[in-house]
């Protein structure tokens, strides 16, 4: 490993190269953030966007990529003449082959995998396998292949840093070396913060009508609508705890979600000798995305000193899985194994979406999601194509779910 106080080492020298997957996100935007406060560090190889082109055109303008990419080939010619007509050089392509290979490419020393859901599976596997320092906010790629995921890493000696607060706060609290079960390490459980979201204390009833506008609006996080909605419903703590199952070597069992309102305690460790440690800070996505770029340095930010007297109080329950029944099933699907979490990934993307546009109601996302992991077999999950094809077929049930009942 290289040595932090050795000014003469590489990665002092040669400032590291680094590809943005889905740059213009809210994860994305914060990483280039920070970034763009270490230009001696940090260059940047490849942007990457789904469709927004001129949020892609101001950041290439802004941070000057060698490559960026969008999903379709219309929207990249735009692109293309904007940044020729702008004098810049930047080389402009389209579709998921592009997104594999800015993640691969052998220049690139770093890759943010920050585009939301399944889509980011290939590219963010694919920086795995080239052996990158792969910052993972894109949990469910994670937690559709998990097993083949961590393996990946292993064999192809990539560094994974997780970037979910959660995830971060967890890695902080832990030895360096944790691999070979929690026990070793004499960890007795992982404390799992979750703020409860925009809906906490609400009974089952009171949640039947609410809209996606209520569900976006976090009360701590500003983040994406996807990620936004799976907060309110506590499908984002069901698959953050299976992310952490995968990351963290755990059981669910060893695993307690704790609501935490404030979100300033990020997650927590538990030893066997009764010593329980927390990472703090302030809900910004900044903090952990500055911690995975410059492990094991630590660099600035932009993220406030936390002031301990202004939070004042720490407050701390037990979710309510009555009237959010999505962490249960999350915590179910990751008991069943295999397929099952890709499935419930799958079934989730579909229902979110489908709440979104207003054609199903807020409770019937987990009606949707356990419906459909009721009706698909468990299949073992030790190959990509079976994942792919499972998480096709339960976004097909999902649809035909919506058909029927909405
Ligand atoms: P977002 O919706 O703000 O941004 C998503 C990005 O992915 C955009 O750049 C978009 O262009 C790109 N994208 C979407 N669909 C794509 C497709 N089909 N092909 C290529 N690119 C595509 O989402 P976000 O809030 O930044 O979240 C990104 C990921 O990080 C999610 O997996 C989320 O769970 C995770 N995460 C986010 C936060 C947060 O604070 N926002 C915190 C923890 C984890
Ligand atoms: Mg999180």
């Amino acid at each position: 490993m290289h040595d932090p106080l050795d000014d003469s080492s590489d990665a002092r020298v040669r400032p590291q190269s680094v590809t943005v997957l889905g740059a213009t996100g809210s994860i994305g935007t914060s990483t280039l953030d920070v970034l763009a406060r270490h230009p001696d560090r940090y260059r940047i190889h490849a942007l990457t966007a789904c469709s927004r082109r001129e949020a892609l055109r101001d950041q290439c303008l802004a941070h000057r990529p060698r490559l960026a990419v969008l999903a379709h080939e219309m929207d990249a010619q735009w692109l293309r003449d904007e940044l020729h007509a702008a004098g810049l050089d930047t080389e402009v392509r389209a579709g998921d082959t592009a997104l594999v290979e800015v993640a691969e490419a052998s220049e690139v020393d770093v890759v943010m995998a920050a585009i939301v859901g399944a889509a980011g599976l290939l590219p963010t596997l694919a920086a795995v396998q080239a052996g990158k320092r792969v910052l993972l906010a894109n949990k469910e790629a994670l937690v559709m292949s998990g097993a083949l995921f961590m393996d990946a890493v292993q064999r192809h000696g990539a560094v994974l840093l997780p970037i979910d607060s959660e995830h971060n706060a967890i890695y902080q609290c832990l030895p360096t070396e944790h691999r070979g079960g929690l026990a070793r390490v004499g960890v007795r459980q992982l404390l799992l913060t979750a703020s409860g979201g925009p809906f906490l204390g609400w009974s089952s009833d009171a949640l039947t009508h609410v809209t996606p506008e209520q569900a976006c609006a976090h009360p701590n996080w500003s983040m994406g609508r996807k990620i936004s909605v799976d907060s309110a419903s506590l499908m984002n703590k069901g698959l953050e705890l299976i992310e952490a199952c995968w990351l963290f070597d755990a059981r669910p069992e060893q695993i307690q979600v704790v609501v935490h309102p404030q979100s300033v305690i990020h997650s927590m460790v538990a030893y066997d000798d009764g010593s329980v440690i927390a990472q703090l800070g302030n809900p910004d996505m900044r903090t952990p995305i500055a911690y995975g770029l410059a492990w094991p340095e630590r660099i600035a930010a932009g993220v406030e000193a936390l002031d301990l007297f202004q939070v004042a109080r720490l407050d701390f329950q037990s979710p309510d899985e009555t009237a959010f029944p999505c962490l249960r099933l999350a915590r179910q699907a990751m008991q069943s194994g295999g397929t099952a979490p890709a499935v419930l990934n799958a079934a989730n993307e579909v229902a979110v979406e489908a709440f979104l546009n207003g054609r199903l109601g807020f409770k019937g996302i987990a009606e949707l999601v356990e419906g459909v992991l009721d009706s698909t077999p468990v299949q073992t999950a030790s190959e990509l194509e079976v994942i792919l094809q499972e998480d096709r077929q339960a976004r097909t049930r999902a649809e035909r779910f919506l058909e029927r009942y909405c």
